[in-house]
């Protein structure tokens, strides 16, 4: 058996991969990341001696449209029904959404005349915004458990999964909205054409789309792997993602970079027929800038997965150094990325004692995987660590100053991405 016939081997196994936006085989491997368990279910005890499913973590780029790209292996009704991720358990996160809220208001001159709808409201964290001004507003979110949270709050909500269908029932029922948008929901579509197709029929003629999504450019400029999992179906660059748009009558006309979610882009598009949003410049410098990195050929993304594994190197030569001084390592958060990190990398116990999380949900529970538990964020005053590796590392500055603390008795912080750094 000789080194070709294992590349041979491994595409003999493939099943033919078509590209979710325009169909194409998808041949080119962006990224492998072996083996991992979906990054929300997270163990109870009670499950701690039962076995746990592992998917193919095997990003690949469309050749066609460029699409970076996971396959589908469990549907967004096994994902998504019943969410544990609550938006307004992070603090920066709701001033984001606070922020966004009054720009959004005042470039679109909303009223209480105006129809706001958000795509994947979660638990109300950005509507409640728009509701206090006196701005109608409808949420649209799949997971129950969350909807209800926003309900609670006085945020109508209907649960559903948005596509098409979705989007004729609920413009019967409600209106068309004026402002349509969807924070990190994009990248977790796996039927991108009906989710997109949608869009374009709810939008009132008039209307505006926001979505924000993390940014491809910067996912790769900074080692950003671990925020590939398999609840994140596609990778966008902003040429990627304005051709899926266009092929849906809907035109790209303004976009910001944003520093969220390690760098994020927030892109706003109106119906192709409304000519009288102008295009701004913006649109045409980003266009212009990743078609000059070459993100319109394939080569651009090869090599990224050297990259990733130096990464992993370069974060387990600090864990077996610390550990190997007597040092003791514990985990902040316990956030989806952290997931593809700690099964990629291959740490568990041996290296974190155990991490915490703000999430009542996920306390008491166990890593997907790596078996590591979660226990409340008072757990660390008492362990005393000496190192806090912090996995939602795009959150640093707000954790490291909520468990300031961890300085008294002379602990520090660690971030692994884009590499491993102590402060
Ligand atoms: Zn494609």
């Amino acid at each position: 058996m000789t080194i070709q016939s294992v590349e041979t081997l491994a595409s003999q196994g493939k099943r033919d991969f078509k590209c979710r936006f325009c169909g194409n085989g998808l041949e080119t491997t962006f990224v492998d990341l072996g083996m991992s368990p979906l990054c929300q279910t997270h163990i109870a005890p009670s499950q701690l001696h039962e076995m746990e499913p592992f998917y193919p973590l095997h990003a690949y780029v469309c050749s066609a449209c460029f699409l970076v790209q996971l396959q589908e292996f469990v549907s967004p009704g096994e994902i998504f029904t019943e969410y544990a991720y609550f938006s307004s358990y992070s603090t920066s996160w709701v001033d984001h959404a606070r922020r966004y809220s009054e720009m959004a208001i005042d470039r679109f001159r909303l009223d209480p005349t105006s129809r706001v709808m958000e795509i994947a409201s979660n638990d109300g964290y950005l509507l409640q915004h728009f509701v206090a001004r006196g701005i109608p507003v409808l949420g649209i979110e799949p997971a129950a458990n969350v909807a209800k949270a926003a309900t609670d709050k006085g945020i109508p909500t209907t649960v559903r999964f948005f596509g098409r269908a979705a989007a004729a029932a609920i413009a019967a029922e409600h209106g068309r909205p004026d402002l349509l948008l969807g924070n990190n929901v994009l990248a977790h579509v796996p039927d991108l054409n009906d989710f997109v197709g949608g869009m374009k029929l709810l939008l009132a003629p008039n209307g505006a789309i926001t979505m924000e999504f993390p940014h491809l450019q910067r996912l790769m400029a900074e080692n950003q792997f671990d925020t590939i999992y398999h609840e994140h179906f596609s990778y966008f660059s902003f040429v990627a993602v304005e051709k899926v748009f266009a092929h849906h009558g809907l035109t790209m006309f303004d976009v910001d970079e944003l520093q969220t979610h390690g760098g994020s882009l927030r892109i706003y598009a109106r119906h192709a027929e409304n000519a009288a949003i102008l295009v701004g410049p913006k649109v045409h410098a980003l266009r212009q800038r990743e078609i000059d990195d070459g993100f319109l050929t394939p080569e651009r993304y090869r090599g990224f997965g050297e990259q990733v594994k130096s990464t992993k190197r370069k974060l387990l030569t600090f864990l077996i150094e610390a550990r190997n001084a007597g040092k003791k390592v514990v985990g902040y958060g316990a956030p989806g990325k952290g997931n593809t990190l700690l099964n990629y990398c291959g740490i568990r116990t041996d290296f974190l004692d155990f991490t915490v999380d703000a999430n009542p949900y996920k306390q008491g529970k166990f890593t997907p995987g790596t078996r590591i538990p979660i226990l409340s964020p008072e757990a660390i005053r008492e362990a005393k660590p000496d190192y806090v590796l912090i996995l939602p590392w795009n959150l640093k500055d707000e954790i490291s100053q909520a468990a300031s603390y961890v300085r008294d008795w002379g602990g520090q912080f660690v971030v692994p991405i884009p590499e491993v750094r102590v402060f």
